[in-house]
């Protein structure tokens, strides 16, 4: 039993106990190109969820690390088969819910752990500023490591590409759908431009429709994907991370907390 996750640990073993910091995490189910599973986001987010907690909680931090919320928005990825869609509205209700969860027990600092692309949860941060007696962080894990990305990888990752792949090679290997010659069983991820320039340059945004933008849900080559280069990013992850969650369980709530 592991003292730091909720889903774990019993009303005996944390009777008494407090907590600084909540790790909420965030997935989602959506297919992921045609070799890694409708939960890889899930287990993305519980898998660095519990390597961050168990880092930072072996190092003195009082982290709680919560249940991962399984479903996130999918609006633009229901023309694939069993994409399993919360809306944004829906989804900051359910956070709400449980950020009032937390403060009422006592904590001051949640964290979000999101692991899905399709989550856009700064909005949550700035509607319940000043309203929640927590202060909120969010975390898109998939930002941490940008100035590290090049290093490790060949393909930039949208989604199932290169970097997911190699998560699931190094975590849930079992779950990766491959060949009978060992390759993946996925395409090489390629994506369609829009009919507008100032939309394929960013300039302007959409939600983007992925069942146009893709072949088979995945934007990014994943070929490339090896079970050590999974290991690496986790491991730049962590130390980041876990960094944070014990600075953050260490500072104190004065009147100029963050800063
Ligand atoms: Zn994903």
């Amino acid at each position: 039993m592991r003292e730091w996750k909720l889903a774990e640990t019993n009303y005996g073993a944390i009777k008494g106990k407090t907590f600084e910091v909540a790790v909420l995490p965030l997935g989602a189910t959506e297919p992921h190109n045609l070799h890694l599973p409708y939960g890889t986001d899930i287990f993305e987010a519980d898998l660095i969820g519990e390597r961050i907690c168990e880092a930072a909680h072996a190092r003195g931090a009082k982290v709680i690390l919560l249940p991962t919320i399984p479903y996130g928005t999918e609006t633009n990825q229901m023309a694939f088969p069993l994409a399993m869609n919360l809306n944004p509205s829906t989804l900051f209700l359910v956070i709400k819910d449980l950020v009032d969860s937390i403060a009422h027990h006592g904590m001051r600092k949640i964290v979000l752990l999101n692991s899905h692309g399709g989550n856009d949860l700064k909005p949550i941060l700035r509607e319940l500023y000043g309203k929640s007696q927590a202060s909120l962080f969010l975390c898109n894990w998939y930002t941490v490591l940008a100035d590290m990305q090049q290093e490790i990888f060949e393909h930039r990752d949208d989604h199932a590409g290169e970097v997911e792949t190699s998560l699931a090679l190094a975590f849930f290997p079992e779950l990766v759908a491959k060949q009978p010659d060992g390759t993946l069983s996925a395409d090489d991820g390629a994506t369609k431009p829009t009919r507008f320039e100032a939309v394929n340059r960013g300039w302007i945004s959409i939600t983007r429709p992925w069942h146009l933008l893709t072949t088979n849900s995945g934007a990014g080559n994943p070929h490339a994907a090896s079970a050590e280069k999974g290991q690496r990013l986790m491991d730049h992850l962590v130390e980041r991370l876990a960094n944070f969650l014990v600075e953050l369980s260490e500072s104190p709530l004065d009147e100029r907390f963050p800063f």
